[in-house]
């Protein structure tokens, strides 16, 4: 007798990219990632939301082939030239585009890819690009409680064998960066990351959206595509009626936190 193979729901991840640079260097950080990779069955695909495709309207990537993008300057060649290869999948797009209706979603087969928030960590957590990746926008017009509604619609792809990868940092302000402070943050920069990480390890993690209203967030937080890849992630937190765990922690140069959270219950 053959015993069925019982499903296996799928964990969904925050990971904090900081600088393009952790796509090529080995670090606290990068290891982490790496690990978290390695302790996760391989998903059949990966849904990844990353900061830097905030735009006005809610797209997925729909192409075969998505292309690398690089869109930022004045970092090495290593960089600029860097390719993550994985496939497309045009099928999960649909199945977001699905899962997310009757809000209007576009299908996106030759404009956007897999931008550097998106590769510069699954570098490190598929190295061999193995993985179909599809990515979805965030919608800039939306306000907070609606991106953790589509967090929640997202919720059943855990259970499709999807993995959800949101890319931020839930401390980000480059106009603040100070290249001397290595390792540590300011002393708002800390204050907002712990009291994020009291709420995400809360038993109720979509509170986080409150910590928009932080005085400290003026700081943190000076425009919110960095923040908001994490709301996704507590809605589906919400869904599974559960917390968030940190796989690894911490603030670089002053204004960045690379605390990064995983769903896996
Ligand atoms: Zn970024």
């Amino acid at each position: 007798m053959t015993v069925p193979e019982t499903p296996v729901r799928m964990p969904a991840v925050f990971l904090a990219h900081g600088s393009p640079m952790n796509a090529v260097e080995h670090n606290d950080y990068t290891e982490a990632w790496s690990a978290f990779g390695k302790s996760i069955r391989k998903p059949a695909a990966i849904l990844a939301i990353s900061a830097h495709w905030y735009v006005n309207q809610l797209a997925v990537t729909a192409m075969k082939k998505p292309r690398t993008i690089h869109d930022f300057s004045g970092f090495p060649p290593a960089l600029s030239t860097f390719d993550y290869p994985a496939d497309g999948s045009p099928t999960l797009a649909a199945r977001v585009a699905d899962l997310l209706s009757p809000r209007a979603v576009v299908l996106d087969e030759s404009q956007w890819g897999l931008d550097h928030g998106t590769w510069s960590v699954l570098c490190h957590v598929f190295p061999e690009a193995n993985v179909p990746v599809v990515q979805l926008s965030i919608n800039r017009t939306l306000d907070p409680l609606e991106q953790i509604a589509i967090g929640r619609a997202l919720a059943p792809l855990r259970d499709e064998g999807v993995l959800v990868v949101g890319s931020g940092n839930i401390v980000h302000n480059l106009g603040l960066i100070d290249w001397s402070a290595r390792g540590t943050g300011a002393d708002w920069a800390q204050r907002f990351d712990s009291q994020t990480r009291e709420m995400l390890t809360s038993n109720n993690p979509s509170r986080v959206i409150e910590m928009l209203n932080q005085p400290d967030a003026r700081k943190a937080v000076p425009t919110p595509e960095h923040f908001l890849p994490i709301a996704f992630i507590a809605g589906m937190a919400d869904v599974a009626r559960t917390s968030l765990e940190v796989i690894t922690h911490g603030c670089e140069m002053g204004s960045l936190s690379m605390t990064s959270y995983v769903l896996r219950d």
